[in-house]
């Protein structure tokens, strides 16, 4: 049997001849998807989408995972945030192509196709959720910056993340976003998190201060610099006061000197404390 799901994916397939896996295929779904479905504003209904595709959605515990697709089925986990729940449906109604798709992959390319395709499912559910005809002249009006993000996110009913991830797309100013969180360097000595014995005294005693580093970051599509996973960001700057202040949600912004591996000079630059599973982060947007 094939499911009507697929026959969705498969009628867009048949419309696009010689065609490639790539993000642009997956981007280009998620348009067909919303045309068929008649969406022309903001937030898009999903429940719209799996309506006129014949899919259906269950909300329960997954312990182990945030979503999957299940033949017409999409399982969410009923425990994440609402709006991480809404990224996870858009995110498994592109997997619906990736089943499409997949017998048509040449044996010898699968295993890339596998590894390729969550990050295509990625950017198939932010265009989704945040086309760019609808997103891209909101972030126009209220320009890049974390208080802008919060009322786009509201808007959309994405996640705070998300939201900035896709304004970084619309290219409009150079910036980097990253999240960052407290920690240790992978290969750093530190007794308690090792189990190992010291001479005297608790082993947190003889623990290197924790830093705040970079965990994650993403980059306008104009900006060449990079950060580097892990490293550490100044006790002076903006991005510590607001983790040490334990104020969630408050934007900081000011003018301020990075000295980072590769980004170095004075830079205006925001920092807001979060948090991401119940740990601390700081969201910190560069504007270069
Ligand atoms: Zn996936």
């Amino acid at each position: 049997m094939t499911p009507n799901n697929i026959s969705s994916a498969a009628s867009f397939l048949d419309q696009q001849p010689d065609f490639k896996p790539s993000d642009i295929l997956f981007r280009n779904f998620a348009r067909y998807l919303l045309e068929s479905t008649g969406i022309s504003q903001l937030p898009g209904s999903l429940d719209l989408i799996r309506k006129r595709h014949n899919l259906n959605r269950h909300d329960r515990t997954l312990p182990q995972s945030r979503g999957f697709l299940l033949g017409d089925t999409i399982f969410i986990n009923s425990e994440d945030p609402d709006s991480v729940k809404r990224f996870t449906e858009a995110h498994e109604i592109m997997e619906t192509l990736v089943i499409a798709i997949r017998p048509e992959i040449p044996a010898h390319s699968r295993l890339k196709f596998e590894r390729d395709k969550e990050k295509w499912c990625e950017g198939g559910a932010a265009e989704l959720l945040m086309p760019d005809e609808l997103f891209f002249p909101l972030v126009k009006k209220q320009g890049i910056n974390l208080d802008s993000s919060r009322q786009i996110a509201g808007v959309c009913q994405t996640s705070l993340t998300a939201t900035i991830r896709r304004m970084l797309d619309s290219n409009l100013s150079p910036c980097i976003f990253a999240l960052l969180q407290e920690g240790y360097k992978k290969h750093q000595i530190v007794p308690t998190r090792n189990g190992q014995g010291v001479l005297w005294g608790n082993s947190s005693d003889w623990d290197p201060p924790a830093e705040l580093r970079v965990l994650r970051y993403w980059k306008s599509p104009q900006v060449k610099t990079i950060l580097i996973k892990n490293e550490s960001f100044s006790h002076d700057n903006l991005a510590y006061q607001v983790f040490q202040s334990g104020i969630i949600g408050k934007v900081k912004t000011g003018q301020e000197i990075l000295e980072l591996e590769k980004i170095q000079g004075t830079y205006l630059t925001e920092a807001m404390l979060v948090t991401i599973e119940n740990t601390a982060s700081v969201m910190s947007l560069i504007h270069l």
